[in-house]
């Protein structure tokens, strides 16, 4: 299985990072050593001094394919999790100063906490209400009403350079709101009220 992730589908997240609102989605891609399952904890890497937590709807793809159009995408996806996209952004931010790829920053070990799923067709995609607390404090807060690009938009577009295989992951970009975290946090996400995803940093 892959991970692929949006970067910058939130407009007030790209603003807080200084980043233009892109035109297509920015696309990069986390191995599957990146994934942290069943609530483990994350072991902050010694490489980074500013690790931050980015909460994000991730989509689990159920049908293999390529060159998908935008009106057909809804078919290869039939859960919706939430995940953290952590993010060494002192070392994002050199790399992007010398135009480097962002694999390092992006791809490490545990940087993919992956908490529980909900079919899709249980929810209406357009009224996704999700957020991220920190120590019992809302650090982000997220709606899919605020996505530049739609689950639909993103499947078809990756897809076309991609192929998307049963099992593959796409984590959808993190709304405003993030930050850096800290051995001894602990980081839950939800859904509407319900809790997806817990990860304490050690
Ligand atoms: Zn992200």
């Amino acid at each position: 299985m892959k991970i692929l992730c949006v970067g910058r589908n939130y407009t007030e997240h790209a603003k807080e990072l200084g980043n233009a609102v892109p035109e297509s989605p920015v696309i990069f891609s986390k191995p599957d050593t990146a994934l942290i399952k069943n609530n483990e904890p994350f072991y902050l890497p010694d490489f980074s001094n500013d690790v931050h937590h980015e909460v994000e709807l991730v989509i689990r793809i159920n049908k293999m394919g390529k060159q998908i159009q935008e009106k057909f995408a809804r078919n290869y996806f039939n859960e919706i999790g939430l995940g953290i996209d952590f993010t060494a952004r002192d070392l994002q931010l050199n790399l992007k100063e010398k135009g480097l790829p962002w694999e390092l920053a992006k791809a490490f070990d545990g940087s993919a906490p992956l908490g529980n799923f909900i079919p899709a067709d249980e929810i209406d995609l357009r009224d996704i209400a999700f957020s991220l607390t920190k120590n019992g404090n809302t650090v982000q807060s997220g709606h899919t009403s605020q996505m530049i690009f739609s689950f639909e938009k993103i499947v078809s577009f990756v897809s076309q350079y991609f192929t998307l295989k049963v099992g593959d992951l796409i984590y959808t970009g993190t709304p405003a709101g993030v930050g850096k975290v800290n051995i001894g946090d602990k980081l839950e996400g939800f859904i509407g009220d319900k809790l997806m995803l817990s990860c304490e940093v050690k």
